[in-house]
Formats: structure tokens, sequence, C-alpha cells
């Protein structure tokens, strides 16, 4: 029998169809913040790992995963944010629940757990996440935590992140609420005039390293970054600051919201990625503190820094100009960044989606892209895959769940997520970002591919 299938012959779900659209073609809104479609593979993670992206780069807590041991696979390994410390965030402690703990409980398990942990590591803070067979048999996290802060005089946070119970946004929104809760044990408030935190930047490559190094050279402190290389106690700092900058909105900006109500710290949304956005990002962070000294410092680095960056970024793009570029990441507001990021590098971006996107990003996606771009929301394989061959992609951009969908369609991918080993951000970032582009589209080995190479699809 043959089973190769005609390129064409992608398979589309009705009930997706509100969630894509082609610039030019629909007028309606696209339809985004909404749980998966029963029955349709998502390119999301579960709430657990939206909340363990958030709290495991924090460096010196113990994160004790709850549940079977498959979800503690999602560790330090696949996703490497930075320490200059403490690197007890490199374990994945699991309670490796098996069939009698979940026929009997288990709480007695958990308290065990937590008991030789704190016994053996002394950590300041542990955090427990609840996953999904917890919230099925509902053991009583608050209350095992609870009982265990009294017992070891440390704080022994619940994380209430059952899988099941929503979609990874819930996940961001948990973790920051376990987040708020640390702050809020501070009970002295140290204000300080010329310092901020740093929200949304999870020290991947030591990116918030570079940019908490543009700020300090400036003459603006940062307190903390959440939660890239940060520690419990320099958490506690966080609400002194007298502004919060705010790098990935859709895991930070309810922190950042939740922030102003409290402490009555303002934000602003900022990007370190490509040339014009870090360029932008730290004018207008000078211009908050309305500074002259601040204002002059941060034009003389822009300068130095566009100086050494800008003429590498510039020769690259005579290799890219007019390619075209599909992207598929977790927040809205770097899918816009990456847009004008690969604006910068001559190229198109012909298909663009996220995880997580919010209508008001989406809404400034359709304002950047051309007439005839793929936007789609929760996408699932078959759909990218459709799409990066009807628009022409030469290239992905998406995290560890894409790059397989590229490499069999023969495209060349970049990874922007959890694996990469360089820095992104700033415009050391901008240079890398252009070389890395350069040196996978322009690669030899893709002339040798005969077509896409999707097994079981394409005939050879
Ligand atoms: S969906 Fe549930 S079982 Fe799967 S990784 Fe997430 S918490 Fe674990």
């Amino acid at each position: 029998m043959d089973m190769a299938i005609n390129q064409t012959d992608f398979s589309f779900i009705p009930e997706r169809e509100k969630s894509i659209r082609t610039k030019g073609q629909q007028m309606q809104a696209i339809q985004c913040q909404a749980d998966s479609v029963a029955g349709c593979v998502s390119q999301r993670a579960c709430v657990y790992c939206g909340a363990r992206v958030v709290l495991n780069p924090i460096t010196d807590a113990v994160h004790l995963v709850h549940g079977p041991i498959g979800c503690a696979s999602y560790t330090w390994d696949i996703r490497g944010s930075l320490s200059s410390g403490a690197d007890l965030y490199r374990h994945s402690f699991s309670t490796d629940l098996r069939e009698e703990d979940i026929i009997f409980g288990g709480e007695r398990k958990l308290m065990r757990c937590i008991d030789e942990l704190a016994e053996r590591y002394h950590p300041p803070v542990m955090l427990v996440y609840s996953t999904c067979i917890v919230g099925v048999i509902g053991d009583d996290l608050e209350a095992v935590c609870r009982l265990a802060s009294k017992r070891h005089r440390i704080k022994v946070i619940p994380v209430q992140s059952s899988g099941f119970s929503g979609n990874k946004s819930d996940g961001y929104r948990i973790a920051c609420e376990v987040l708020l809760r640390m702050i809020a044990s501070q009970e002295r408030i140290l204000y300080q005039p010329f310092h901020l935190n740093y929200l949304g930047d999870y020290n991947l490559a030591g990116e918030a390293w570079i940019i908490c190094g543009y700020l300090q050279e400036i003459g603006i402190n940062v307190n903390v970054a959440f939660t890239g290389d940060s520690r419990c106690e320099s958490l506690l700092t966080a609400p002194g600051a007298a502004l919060n900058i705010v790098q990935c909105a859709g895991s930070m900006g309810y922190l950042a919201k939740r922030m102003e109500e409290i402490y009555g710290i303002p934000f602003l949304n900022v990007s370190f990625l490509g040339l014009e956005d870090t360029m932008q990002s730290l004018r207008r962070i000078a211009d908050f503190f309305a500074n002259p000294y601040i204002i002059k410092r941060c034009e003389a680095l822009i300068e130095r820094e566009l100086a050494q960056y800008g003429p590498i970024v510039k020769q690259y793009r005579q290799h890219l100009k007019g390619k075209k570029a599909a992207v598929f990441v977790g927040g809205g507001f770097k899918a816009i960044s990456l847009i004008k990021q690969f604006r910068e590098l001559g190229m198109e971006v012909v298909m663009v989606g996220t995880q997580t996107g919010r209508q008001e990003e989406y809404d400034a996606i359709s304002q950047l892209v051309a007439e005839g771009t793929v936007i789609l929301d929760d996408a699932n394989p078959s759909e990218l895959e459709r799409f990066m061959l009807e628009q022409g992609a030469d290239l992905l951009v998406g995290g560890v769940k894409e790059r397989p969908l590229a490499y069999k369609l023969g495209l060349s991918f970049i990874d922007h997520n959890h694996e990469r080993k360089h820095p992104l951000s700033g415009f050391t970032g901008a240079a890398n970002f252009a070389r890395e582009v350069e040196q996978t589209v322009c690669s030899p080995v893709w002339k040798y591919l005969d077509g896409p190479i999707h097994t079981g699809r394409i005939n050879p």
C-alpha cells in the first residue's frame, strides 16, 4: 500500500479556524488566550511547565516536584539559565509517586522528602510543585508545606500547578503569585530611587548579565532579575525599586501589574532583542529616570555599541536580503521583536505564531507584518508544517518542540528558547543572532536536500 500523501494534504481542523488569520484576508480578530481545542495536539506546555519556567532559575531554592518521575524531567538540563553562585536549582528533586501512593495518598511521602532535603541542603526556600495526579488525588499541599515550614523554620511554598488546571499562561500566573508571596514576607522596604527590577529574563546563556551590565554602566542599579540568576534573599529587595522593566510580558506582565497595585512601582515593557529595540528600550528607561547624567551615559553606550555591532549586522544583511522567516515562540512580545529584528536583516516574516500571545500583541503583530502573512495562535505541528511550506519559509525560529519540524522539512532552524548556549539579547546578542541566521540559512547543506524530507507524507 502506498502511504505517501501529497504535500497539500495536511489535515485542517475546522475548530481551529478562528485561531488562524492571513493578513488582508480576514477582518475578525484572532481567537487567543483560550484553551487548546480538545483532541488537537498543541505546541503549548502544561500549567506545571509554565510555573517551572518562571521559578526554576531561583538558584538557591530547592525545587521539589510532587508527582510521578516523568514530570520532573523538565529540568535545568533543558533550560540552561546560568548562575553566578548557587547551583541547588540544577537538581531536579521528585517525590516519584507510584501506584501505592496514588491509592493511599502522597502526603506522607512528600513530608519525608521535604524532611530529607531540608536536613541535607538547608535551603532558604523550598518550592513544592503540584502535578496532574496530585490535583486528582487531592493531596493537601498547603497543609504539608505549612507544617514543614514550622518544623524546619524555612519557607516551604506550594506551587499549585496541576498540569490539567489550565494552560501554560496559568502556570505563569501561579508562579507570579508564588513570587509575590515570597516578596511579601519582607517587612522593611528600603526605597532606592535609581534602582529597578528586571522582570521576565531567565538569564539563558547569561543574557540578564549583559542587560544588567548596560544598566549599571549608565548609572542604574538592578535590585533583582526575575528570576534569572536570582536568590531568595535578592528577591526580597524588589519592593524598594523605583521601576520594573518587563522583557517577557507573557510570563511576568501579571507580576508587574500586581507590584504596581501593591507597592506602587510603575512598569515599562521593554525588549532587548535586536539593535532597534535595544536602543529604544535603553532610551525609554533613561527617560523614565529623567537624570541628565543617565541620559548622557545612555547615549554614549548606544553610540559605542552601535559602532561595534552595527557593521556586523549590516554585513550579514547583505547575504540574507529577501529570505523568508517563520516564527513560532512562547509569547507575543518576543514575536513582535523578532519581526522587527528580521527586518533589520532584510528578511520578511511570512508566518508568525505564539503559544500564549494576547489580543493586543496579535494586533501589533498584524500591524507589523506584510499582506499575506499567516498569523496563528496555539498551533499544532501539522499547521506549522503546512504554512511553512505554503509560505515558502527559508527558516523557522522556535524552541525545542519546533526544531524537528523544521529539520524534517529540510528547513534551517534557530533555537530562541531553552537550549541555546549563546546570548541573543542586547547589541552583542543582535550580532550573534545575525551570524546564526546567516550561517544556517546560507549553509550549503540545504542544496543537497531534494525537497522536504517529511517521512510518511511526501514521496521521497
Ligand atoms: S501535563 Fe501533568 S503529567 Fe504531564 S508534565 Fe504536566 S503536570 Fe506532569
